[in-house]
């Protein structure tokens, strides 16, 4: 299930990949090679998560709903972490 995909409220393609990581799909913080952008992948929803601040910064779109769901999985780890 993807966090958010290309499209006119994103420059970024964010999800969850099947072998238990999160990708961001063709990553424009990636430095551009002639086959396009290279993937990055993250272990954590925090990593994840500061990525995404990391493509704000760089003044790429990314809808804020993205960043809500990823907050809402950080506070669910956090809890599971605790209990
Ligand atoms: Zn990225």
């Amino acid at each position: 299930l993807s966090y958010c995909r290309f499209g006119n409220d994103s420059d970024v393609y964010l999800y969850e990949h099947i072998n238990d990581f999160i990708q961001c799909c063709a990553c424009r913080l990636t430095a551009a090679t002639e086959h396009g952008f290279d993937n990055r992948n993250f272990k954590t929803v925090w990593e994840a998560h500061a990525h995404l601040v990391e493509h704000q910064k760089a003044g790429h779109k990314v809808p804020k709903y993205a960043l809500k769901r990823l907050r809402g999985e950080m506070t669910q780890a956090q809890l599971k972490k605790s209990a």
